[in-house]
């Protein structure tokens, strides 16, 4: 079947440039890259034989370079809305850490604002979500991270997350940012069982996140996969990136089932297209082979999608109005 709805929930704005977009920026900032497509791709891509996170994040380095400008903000972020759409897919919340964007001078504010101008000049449904990084020395740019989020909920912000490096700077580590998200009412999911376990995703319940990015290690601790099943927590599921960070040695051995007969309501999203060479749709048909997913899974998974996205009740009924149709 056609994938009805296709929906990312889980995607990053600097892992997801098309080499299109790179070398839009590139021209539109001066800035010089190699001129072999095929040396550009070394650049912005992991192979199937990438060792672990660490070679995984490097991948970053290069399309952050070509981030720092407004024009080049609202440049990206309007060509991936409409790569998406030109992909079939209905909606998609694009996430990145404005502190990531200010290395040139701009400020956290002015790098939210020219990813909305960029965001408002295409048609496809998106909204934003700010990521806040994991770190010991960023306390403050933190903060103001969710403070802003505060000022453009709703206008195209739709809610904060946290990122990085989860083994290095545990999650427990950040609990006064969703404290202060909770306060000022703005929605959050949180990176959380990736590349820590179960303790980190306890935490990251704790501080009330209804939604996990990843949260797979959860499948560690038996009693947590029950909570999070009770509590109708949902997990952003990114398979091809957890082989590429080498959580599975392969599509096999990835625990789709296992969640998913768990009861866990889980939805599929490439976390970074570009840098694991995916797409939403290459991720279904990887997982529809790999596991035999019926029709009416694929269309469950778009519903759990809509259900947990950040969206406006008016969106979500749109959007689910669109699965329902779809053959
Ligand atoms: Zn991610």
């Amino acid at each position: 079947m056609k994938t009805p709805g296709l929906i990312d929930l889980h995607l990053h704005l600097d892992g997801s440039l098309s080499v299109k977009s790179v070398k839009e920026l590139a021209a539109l900032q001066n800035i010089e890259i190699p001129e072999k497509e095929e040396e550009l791709l070394k650049l912005l891509r992991v192979n199937d034989d990438c060792k672990d996170l660490t070679e995984y994040l490097e991948k970053f380095a290069f399309p952050g370079k070509l981030l720092q400008t407004k024009e080049g903000l609202a440049l990206s972020v309007y060509n991936l809305q409409e790569e998406l759409k030109e992909q079939g897919l209905i909606h998609a919340e694009i996430r990145f850490a404005p502190q990531l964007h200010t290395l040139e001078g701009l400020s956290q504010r002015e790098v939210i604002e020219a990813a909305i101008d960029g965001l408002d000049r295409s048609d496809f449904s998106a909204e934003l979500i700010l990521c806040c990084m994991r770190g010991n020395d960023n306390h403050e740019a933190n903060l103001e991270t969710v403070k802003l989020a505060k000022d453009y909920l709703g206008k195209g912000v739709c809610a904060v997350d946290i990122a990085g490096a989860e083994a290095l700077f545990p999650t427990e580590n950040f609990g006064d940012l969703f404290a202060l998200a909770r306060e000022l009412e703005i929605p959050y999911t949180i990176h959380a069982g990736e590349a820590d376990g179960p303790k980190s995703v306890r935490k990251a319940l704790e501080y009330g996140t209804k939604r996990l990015g990843h949260g797979v290690r959860s499948l560690e601790d038996p009693a947590l996969i029950e909570k999070i099943v009770a509590e109708g927590i949902t997990l952003e599921l990114c398979p091809t990136s957890n082989l590429h960070t080498c959580m599975f040695p392969c599509i096999e051995e990835y625990p789709l089932r296992k969640l998913m007969e768990a009861g866990v309501r889980i939805t599929i999203n490439t976390d970074n297209m570009t840098v694991s060479n995916v797409t939403l749709g290459s991720e279904f048909r990887k997982l529809i082979a790999a596991f035999a997913l019926t029709d009416e899974e694929i269309k469950d998974i778009a519903r759990n999608s809509v259900r947990a996205s950040f969206a406006s009740e008016e969106t979500k009924k749109i959007l689910l109005e669109k699965i329902e149709k779809a053959e």
